[in-house]
Formats: structure tokens, sequence, C-alpha cells
């Protein structure tokens, strides 16, 4: 059986003062069996990161946290770059990789993102490997090709034991930010498809373990019956993962 896992990808939306406030008010409402149930992760801008260490590792708070991205380079030359070891060392346990967001805005290529897959698991990172389709592919009816086509691309080249633990978080482009969310049937259509997908190329030992995530519009209201569908293990949340009551609320999903 497959750990829930409910992820607050804040995208560029607090600093690290910000950050500080909404980890406390997390941790003042999460119990250690909530947290236990369901793995809760937040993922802030680089520069918060530091704190949220602190706040954490004060609290000796069993939320996890990662990076936005990584830089496919272990390290010198690459001004603006973040290094996957300079995460790890801040106590980082995942990194998204590929989302749609840097896909469309920094042109990140299927390559590239496989690159920064590797890069994660050789630093000691678990990536959030983003995929998902936007409209015009979705109103063509062709969502499940284009995103097997992703996953196909980003899993090359990993070692059995970097695929068992890897997240794939299915987040179609015209579900984010907009309030319009994938119906249940529409997330596990492409969440199943992946995890046959793993099946057929990895083996059942592998899909079995690899845990799936819907993003897009999540909300405390609609959370439960996204978790409802077989092969949706998590959540990628975005906005409503800025407000601590809204992210909390999500997270208790099981009551
Ligand atoms: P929203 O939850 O704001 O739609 O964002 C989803 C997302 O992109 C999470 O990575």
């Amino acid at each position: 059986t497959r750990k829930p896992i409910i992820a607050g990808n804040w995208k560029m939306n607090l600093n690290h003062f910000e950050a500080n406030l909404l980890v406390q008010k997390l941790a003042a409402s999460l119990t250690a069996e909530q947290l236990e149930a369901v793995e809760t992760v937040v993922l802030p801008p680089f520069t918060d990161l530091r704190t949220v260490e602190s706040v954490i590792a004060d609290g000796k708070l069993k939320i996890k946290y990662g990076a936005q991205d990584v830089s496919p380079h272990a390290g010198g030359a690459y001004t603006g770059e973040i290094a996957g070891a300079f995460l790890a060392k801040l106590g980082c346990s995942y990194a998204v990789i590929g989302h749609s967001e840097r896909r469309e805005y920094h042109n990140e290529s299927d390559e590239l993102i496989n690159a920064k897959n590797k890069a994660a698991f050789a630093a000691g990172l678990v990536p959030i490997f983003c995929v998902g389709e936007g409209l015009d592919i979705r109103e063509a009816g062709n969502q499940v090709e284009h995103v097997l086509a992703q996953v196909d691309a980003g899993l090359e080249g990993l070692k059995t034991e970097q695929l068992q633990q890897i997240v794939i978080a299915y987040e179609p482009v015209w579900a984010i930010g907009t309030g319009k969310t994938a119906t249940p049937d529409d997330a596990q259509e492409v969440c199943g498809a992946i995890r046959a997908r793993l099946v057929e190329k990895f083996g059942a030992e592998v899909a079995d373990v690899v845990r799936i995530q819907y993003g897009g519009s999540v909300k405390a209201a609609n959370i439960a019956q996204i978790m409802a569908q077989p092969d949706v293990d998590g959540a990628l949340v975005g906005g409503a993962s800025l407000d601590a009551e809204e992210f909390v609320s999500i997270v208790r999903f099981p009551e």
C-alpha cells in the first residue's frame, strides 16, 4: 500500500518571514498521527529553505520539504543555478522537476527534465516529477498519449531503486490556477495510464510502489473525491497550500 503524499507548491510566493509563519501554523494544527498517516511536504522558494529547515528541526516536526527546481549540473560555473547537493545539505527530501510553469516559461525540454531527475537522485533528493497536457491536447483527446511520452522521456535511464522512490505528479495545465479541477475520472484516466505504463516498462513490483499525485485546483472541498481514485496517491497543491487552514484541511482528508 502506498502512503498518501500531499505537497504544497508555494511557487514564487512567501518571503522567509512569511514562510516561518506558515510553517509555524501548520505545525500548530497537525498532530504527529496526522503527519504519520499522510506524508506532508512543503515546497517553498529557495530563499525560504533555511528558515523552513530551522522551524521544522526546532519543532522536531514530521513535515518534509523540498525545492521547486534543481540544476542538472553538480556544481561549477552556472550562474544563478542551485545544485542538488546544496538542497540536500539544507535537509530537503524532494525537488519538483519539470513543473509545467518551467516547461512553459523556461522552455524546459523532456531531455533537460530527465537530466534534472538524475541530478536530483545523484544528490540524494527524490524528484516530484511533473507531467501534464495543455488544453489543446486535452480537447483533441490526446492527453494519455502526450503524458505517457513525457513519462517515458523523464524516466529514461533511471535505476530500479530510483524508480521505486520517484513521485510522479499529473497536472493538467488547463486545471492549474484556473479553479477548473479535472473530474476524478479525468485524473484517474491519466494516473491509471501512467501506472499501466510503469507496469509495462518496469514491472508490477516497481509500478505498485510509485506514488502518483494529481495537481490542479486541489482544495479541501475536492481532495477526498480525488484521493478516492485507485491510482491517485496524493496531491500537488498550489494556491490552496498558501493558506494554513485550507492546507491543513487538505492534509486531513482521511478524516
Ligand atoms: P493550483 O493548485 O493553484 O491550481 O496549482 C497547481 C500546481 O501547479 C501545483 O504544482
